[in-house]
């Protein structure tokens, strides 16, 4: 079975952060959100990182093994660190997803997030690393409490923090018509799957991306979101030209193949400003030797 994927994906500093330390991946089959954290530019680096490191891996392979790409990006991460002690204690949530003949792989570590919305009905297919899950499993917190301690952002598993990272994974069978969407703790921080839910009804894949990081920054916008959509159809999506029913023209959607979008985007993305600096006083130094080399000045 092939499955045909529509996309639509946003993401934004919110309210209260200074940069944006989250970043997704949308290089089809392949889908992925990442929640940077550490000091100076860590956050950054660490995300951009591991989505390039896991876009590169699946480039790279005719076997499309999720799970390594992940592992390799752990690695990446990890070993990053050592060479800039400036980036020391940075890691990374990574919630990826493959869509292709086989069904929709999973592979998630932290508490980035994917959601199955089928029937009008949205579950949430991945687990929490974070040690307020762990407690609600134990029964030594209520989700209620869950939800408002202080610590529930503490992770117990990130990738780039140790050599070898333990990774969930997941291989679901999808259905036509089904939808799913990876987020940031960003989203789930700030809204209820309620509210969630409302967004994913009834709007386009863009469109319901878009107004959720709307509706999380309208919250309070306290952290970075991330959202990507994905419908899943077992049609290939109509061509654009002219509809036969309404005569009006029609268009669709094309998205970039490979891109590794971040908040502050582009090529300097988890750069720091002096680094920026430098390679910007560097280029007009070159140009002036060029030009003084060629005028024989
Ligand atoms: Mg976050």
């Amino acid at each position: 079975m092939s499955w045909h994927v529509r996309s639509g994906a946003a993401t934004d500093t919110g309210r209260v952060r200074e940069a944006n330390e989250d970043a997704y991946l949308v290089a089809p089959p392949m889908y992925a959100v990442a929640d940077g954290m550490g000091g100076h530019a860590g956050g950054e680096v660490a995300s951009a990182l591991a989505l390039e490191t896991l876009r590169t891996m699946h480039e790279g392979s005719t076997e499309a093994d999720l799970s390594a790409g992940v592992r390799e990006a752990n690695l990446a991460v990890y070993e990053r660190q050592d060479r800039d002690p400036d980036l020391a204690g940075m890691g990374t949530t990574l919630t990826a997803i493959i869509v292709d003949e086989a069904g929709v792989r999973v592979a998630h570590v932290g508490d980035s997030r994917a959601y199955l919305l089928r029937d009008s009905k949205l579950t949430q297919i991945t687990t929490d690393h974070t040690l307020v899950r762990e407690l609600v499993q134990e029964g030594q917190l209520t989700e209620e409490q869950a939800r408002e301690h202080p610590q529930r952002s503490m992770l117990t598993r990130a990738i780039g923090i140790d050599a070898v990272v333990e990774i969930d994974e997941a291989m679901i069978q999808p259905l036509n018509g089904d939808r799913l969407m990876l987020c940031s703790d960003g989203l789930t921080g700030m809204l209820t799957d309620e509210q969630i839910l409302d967004a994913l009804r009834s709007r386009e894949a863009q469109d319901s991306a878009d107004a959720l990081v709307a509706m999380a920054n309208a919250a309070g916008g306290t952290d970075n979101t991330t959202v990507i959509v994905l419908d899943i159809s077992d049609a290939p999506p109509a061509p654009a030209g002219i509809d036969p029913v309404t005569g009006e023209r029609t268009t669709t959607h094309t998205f970039a193949d490979d891109i590794v979008i971040h908040g502050r985007g582009g090529l300097f993305a988890g750069r720091s400003p002096g680094m920026v600096i430098g390679l910007a006083i560097a280029a007009v130094v070159v140009v002036v030797v060029v030009y003084f080399l060629a005028t024989g000045g």
